[in-house]
């Protein structure tokens, strides 16, 4: 080898064995110094960073951006549109893309497939998809539901397939994992003070500007305290909530909502009417709300036993909200409230 070669060599391992942030960490401030609000991903977006830049805020965008294109459902040139008109031929799919397989099925797997990302045509049926909402007749949910099935889309390497009459969307998981993988970029990008709003998805960087936590309000589902049920306190943390009044119809007095139980075709009946997941990992917490919803307080507890590695604030159709253990000194319920307390612990 050449000497000028090996220099160069040299000098890229040097360049790029350098893992500290790209540029100089920010000072927090008490007022947000970049902000913007952003329609992606079928949703609403606000970012709000307390010392990061304008350059960080378009940073943030254009990677939620080539999220939203590589994984919408809806978008020709998705990998997950490619996937879902490929007639049971591999596709190849990118990093993120693979990273929210792998999650979907080992949530799946853990749930009972409480979460099967190939709910969508059960999802279409309902009209969820257009807002043309009806209730499918029984026989057109058992035969769709006969191509609901999680365990059949297959990975090798960057390769997934899908059996041709099935349908995958990652609308449960996507938006949380868009939130980690935002506030893992403003973080490499030295911000540390940030609040992301993902359409109710919360995601925090670090703390407020005074190392006080940040304050987000839990919504009432159903909204007899006119808005928060409570606030909720954290730090460097993701806050997702799947609620049933969300997006709901309703028809001869009965409410018919999006989450879905996979073993019945039909909004999720489990006696929850709202469940908040709190974690390190926006994506994970994305997946639990959505199938803790569908698995009900008890399973959804035991969930958590077993697995832990986050924490929920659960609340059922009785006025009763069950808070686990991990938040018992970060959540306070509004003066006056309907709700009943119960806190849960190990
Ligand atoms: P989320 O708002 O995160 O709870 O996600 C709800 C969305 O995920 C719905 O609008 C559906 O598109 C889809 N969905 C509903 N039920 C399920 C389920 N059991 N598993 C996976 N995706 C679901
Ligand atoms: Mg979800």
């Amino acid at each position: 080898m050449k000497r000028p070669f090996l220099l160069a060599l040299a000098c890229a391992l040097l360049l790029t064995g350098c893992t500290g942030p790209a540029q100089p960490t920010h000072t927090p401030t008490s007022d947000p110094t970049a902000e913007s609000t952003t329609f992606a991903m079928d949703t609403v977006m606000t970012f709000r960073l307390y010392g990061g830049t304008e350059e960080d805020l378009t940073a943030v965008t254009s990677r939620i951006l080539s999220l939203e294109q590589d994984l919408s459902v809806t978008l020709e040139d998705s990998q997950v549109y490619a996937l879902n008109h490929s007639g049971g031929e591999p596709v190849t799919a990118g990093e993120d893309f693979l990273a929210l397989l792998a999650l979907a099925k080992e949530l799946g797997n853990r749930t009972g497939g409480a979460l099967d990302v190939t709910m969508y045509p059960v999802v279409k049926a309902w009209g969820f998809t257009t807002s043309e909402y009806h209730i499918p007749d029984e026989d057109t949910l058992s035969a769709l539901l006969a191509n609901v099935d999680y365990t059949s889309v297959t990975v090798e390497g960057d390769q997934v397939t899908l059996p041709a009459k099935m349908e995958l969307d990652l609308g449960a998981i996507a938006k949380g994992y868009a939130g980690e993988m935002a506030a893992n970029l403003l973080r490499e990008r030295g911000v540390t003070s940030a609040i992301l709003n993902l359409g109710g998805n919360v995601q925090t960087v670090g703390s407020k500007a005074d190392g006080s936590p940040w304050r987000i309000g839990v919504q009432d589902p159903q909204q007899t305290t006119g808005g928060y049920l409570g606030v909720l306190e954290i730090r460097d943390q993701a806050m997702v909530t799947s609620g049933g009044y969300e997006r709901y119809f309703e028809e001869d007095g009965v409410r018919y909502w999006h989450i879905m139980d996979p073993h019945t075709g039909a909004p999720a009946r489990s006696g929850l009417v709202s469940v908040t997941i709190v974690g390190d990992k926006g994506g994970l917490c994305d997946g639990l709300s959505t199938s803790l919803f569908v698995l009900g307080r008890e399973k959804a507890l035991d969930y958590w036993r077993t697995y832990g590695g986050f924490e929920a604030i659960l609340i059922d159709d009785q006025n009763n909200i069950w808070v686990t253990g991990g938040l018992k000194n970060n959540f306070t319920l509004v003066a006056d409230s309907p709700y009943t307390l119960n806190i849960v612990e190990e």
